[in-house]
C-alpha cells in the first residue's frame, strides 16, 4: 500500500500526499507501479489523508521485498519523513524520501534521509510481530550498504526483547506510542 507511484508518460516521482486533490490531479489511467510497471489505482478518500495511497491491482511481481502495511503504517511513516527534518537538526541538509527503493537489497527504505555527502540513514517503522533475529538480520543487510538503520517499534514489534536488542545493538531504542498513533489515524 504505497504513497508513492510513477507517471505513466513522463516516469516522474507522484508522491499521494503532496497533491491536493489527487482524483482530479491524475487521471485513471496515470500511475503505474514504480518497480514492475503495473497499473496502479487510488484507494481512500481526502477526509481520511494521509492514509490516502496507491494499490496495485495484483501483487507486485517485482523482486521487492515489499509487505502488507496498515493505515497506521502509512501514517507513521508520512509523520516521520516530515517531523524528523525538524527533530533531529543534522538532518536539515538531508533529502527525505519515503518508500526509497534500494536496489541491491531489492528492499524499499520506509524513511530515507539522504545526505549531500552520500550517506543514507534508513528509518524502518515495525509494527508487526518480529523477533530481535529479524531484526539483526535486517540491520545487518543494511550494514553491509553502509546504511544506518533506525528502527520504529510499535503494536506487536514493541516488546522487551526487541527493545533490549536495540540498546544493545544499537545504543538507543524508539518506540511508537501505538494507542495514540490508533487515535490519529481513526480519525
Ligand atoms: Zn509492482
Amino acid at each position: 500500500m504505497p504513497f508513492i507511484g510513477k507517471d505513466k508518460s513522463t516516469g516522474d516521482r507522484i508522491n499521494i500526499l503532496h497533491l491536493e486533490d489527487p482524483r482530479r490531479e491524475l487521471t485513471k489511467d496515470q500511475v503505474v507501479c514504480p518497480y514492475c510497471g503495473s497499473d496502479m489505482f487510488i484507494r481512500g478518500h481526502l477526509r481520511s489523508k494521509p492514509t490516502i495511497h496507491f494499490v496495485h491491482k495484483d501483487i507486485c511481481p517485482s523482486s521487492y521485498k515489499s509487505h502488507p502495511e496498515s493505515p497506521e503504517h502509512l501514517y507513521f511513516k508520512e509523520y516521520l519523513a516530515k517531523n524528523l527534518v525538524t527533530e533531529f537538526s543534522e538532518y536539515s541538509e538531508a533529502h527525505v524520501e519515503l518508500e526509497f527503493p534500494l536496489d541491491s537489497l531489492k528492499r524499499i527504505i520506509d524513511v530515507a534521509f539522504k545526505f549531500p555527502n552520500g550517506w543514507i540513514v534508513a528509518h524502518e517503522v515495525q509494527l508487526s510481530s518480529i523477533t530481535p533475529f529479524e531484526l539483526e538480520e535486517r540491520t545487518r543487510d543494511y550494514k553491509d550498504e553502509g546504511i544506518d538503520v533506525v528502527w520504529w517499534l510499535g503494536k506487536d514489534a514493541n516488546t522487551i526483547s526487541n527493545r533490549d536488542w536495540c540498546h544493545e545493538n544499537l545504543s538507543e531504542c524508539f518506540v511508537i506510542d501505538y494507542e495514540i498513533l490508533q487515535e490519529q489515524t481513526l480519525l
